[in-house]
C-alpha cells in the first residue's frame, strides 16, 4: 500500500486546524519532503507529531487543502462517503424534485471536498477541478458518483475545467463528457421552469445555481411591475418575474449569446411572449441612457468586480457606481434588487458601499431583505470564506 508522504508545521501553527479550518498556509510548514508533486495527498502532522488532517498538497499560498481531519484513507470509499453525505442532505432538504433537477450537489469546502464543485442539471453531471489535487483524483471521484447516485438521477458526466485549471502546474484538462453525452437533455427543471444549460460553452459550468431561492423571491415581487434585468446571463430572473406575472421584463447583458440563450429560456417557458425584450447592451451605458423612470423593479447581479484581495478598493467604487445609476433612475416606491458575487468583498462591505450610492443620490431607502447563497452553497461553519453571494432587496422612495 502507498505511504503518504508527511508534512509538519511549526509550533503553534495546528490551532486552526484543530478548529477544522480546512487550508494550511504555506509558511505555517516547518518541515515537507523535497520530492513533492503538486496535487498529491499529503499527512499534516502537528510540530510534536501529532496527526492533524490529510490533504491535497498545492503550491501557493494555501499548501494543502484538507480532505479529511480523520487518519484514513484517499480512495473511492472516501469520495463515495463525502458524496452520500452531501446528496442525503439535498434530498432530506426537498432539492431533488420532479419539478426541480438543477441543484449544486458538491460545493467545495461547504461539503468537506475543497476545489471541487459539481452541479446537477437533469441527469447530468457538471464536474468542475479547482486544484490540481481534485483534478489528480478524477477518476476516484467519478466512479464513486457513479456508485451513490440512482442511475434515474446520473446518466452523464461532463467534465469542465480548462478555465479553472490552466494556470496552475501545466495541466490543461480536456473538456469532455467522461460518461454519457449522446442523449444528456439539456433542458432542466428548476422550481417547475425549463432552462436550457450549456454546460459546454457557457461560464461556469453553465448556470447561476446560486440564485435560485433569490429568483424565487423576485417573482413574489414582480407583478404588474416593469422589470429591469441588468447583467441577465441566462435569463434566470427575467423567467421567474415573468412567471411572477411582470407586466413587462426587459433583460440586459453586454454579451450576445447571452441574450440568445435568455430568448430562448423565455421562448421555452412562455412561448410568443410578448412581455419580453431583450438588448445586447453595456449595464452602465443602459442605465445612463436607457432607464430613467421606466421600471419599478431592477436587478443588479453583475460578474464578480474583484477576483483577488488587490481589486478591492476599484470593486467597490464599481459597486457604488452602478447602484447610483440605479438609485438615479428608479421611481418611487420601487424595488431594487442588488447583489455581489465577490468572495473577498464581505456583506458588511457591500453594504457599505450600497449605503454610499444611497447617501449620494439622496433617496429613502429601506432594507426589506438580506440575501446570501442557497442552501445546496452551504457554508462550512469553520470556514467563513466559503460565504461569498451577498444582497439587499431594496424599497426605494
Ligand atoms: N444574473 C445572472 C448571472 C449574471 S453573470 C443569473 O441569474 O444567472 C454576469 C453577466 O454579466 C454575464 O452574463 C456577463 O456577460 C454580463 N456582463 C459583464 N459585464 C457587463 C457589462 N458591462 N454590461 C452588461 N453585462 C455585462
Amino acid at each position: 500500500m502507498e505511504l503518504y508522504k508527511e508534512i509538519k508545521l511549526r509550533p503553534k501553527k495546528d490551532e486552526s486546524l484543530k478548529r477544522f479550518h480546512p487550508w494550511v498556509f504555506s509558511g505555517a510548514i516547518a518541515y515537507k519532503p523535497d520530492n513533492m508533486t503538486e496535487g498529491e495527498i499529503v499527512r499534516v502532522l502537528a510540530s510534536d507529531g501529532t496527526f492533524l488532517g490529510i490533504g491535497h498538497y498545492q503550491i501557493g499560498s494555501i499548501a494543502v487543502r484538507i480532505l479529511s481531519f480523520e487518519d484514513e484513507r484517499i480512495d473511492v470509499s472516501f469520495y463515495e462517503k463525502r458524496i452520500a453525505e452531501a446528496y442525503k442532505m439535498r434530498v432530506d432538504i426537498n432539492l431533488v424534485r420532479t419539478d426541480n433537477n438543477t441543484y449544486r450537489l458538491i460545493h467545495g469546502e461547504g461539503d468537506n471536498l475543497p476545489g471541487l464543485i459539481i452541479d446537477m442539471y437533469a441527469n447530468t453531471a457538471v464536474v468542475q477541478a479547482h486544484s490540481i489535487g481534485i483534478h489528480k483524483d478524477l477518476t476516484l471521484i467519478t466512479d464513486a458518483l457513479k456508485k451513490v447516485l440512482p442511475d434515474n438521477v446520473l446518466q452523464n458526466i461532463y467534465y469542465k475545467s480548462q478555465s479553472t485549471l490552466p494556470y496552475k502546474a501545466d495541466i490543461e484538462p480536456e473538456d469532455a463528457y467522461i460518461s454519457g453525452g449522446k442523449n444528456a437533455s439539456e433542458t432542466a427543471l428548476e422550481n417547475d421552469l425549463k432552462f436550457h444549460i450549456d454546460w459546454l460553452k457557457g461560464q461556469k459550468t453553465g448556470f447561476f445555481v446560486d440564485q435560485r431561492e433569490n429568483r424565487k423571491l423576485l417573482e413574489y415581487y414582480a407583478k404588474n411591475r416593469n422589470v429591469l434585468n441588468m447583467f441577465c446571463y441566462t435569463g434566470g430572473f427575467s423567467v421567474y418575474a415573468l412567471r411572477g406575472g411582470a407586466a413587462q421584463v426587459d433583460s440586459v447583458d453586454s454579451s450576445a449569446k447571452a441574450m440568445m440563450i435568455t430568448e430562448q429560456n423565455v421562448q421555452i417557458n412562455f412561448e410568443n411572449n410578448v412581455r419580453h425584450s431583450s438588448y445586447t447592451e453595456d449595464a452602465f451605458k443602459f442605465l445612463k441612457e436607457s432607464a430613467y423612470g421606466k421600471y419599478d423593479l431592477i436587478v443588479l447581479d453583475p460578474p464578480a468586480f474583484a477576483k483577488h484581495r488587490g481589486a478591492i478598493n476599484n470593486a467597490l467604487q464599481g459597486y457604488k457606481k452602478l447602484n447610483l445609476s440605479a438609485f438615479e433612475k428608479i421611481k418611487s416606491g420601487d424595488i431594487l434588487f442588488t447583489f455581489s458575487c465577490s468572495q473577498v468583498i464581505s456583506k458588511e462591505q457591500f453594504r457599505l458601499a450600497v449605503f454610499s450610492a444611497a447617501a449620494i443620490s439622496g433617496r429613502k431607502v429601506r432594507i426589506l431583505h438580506q440575501l446570501t447563497q442557497p442552501a445546496d452553497h452551504p457554508v462550512n461553519i469553520y470556514h467563513p470564506e466559503g460565504e461569498y453571494l451577498k444582497g439587499l432587496v431594496l424599497y426605494v422612495e
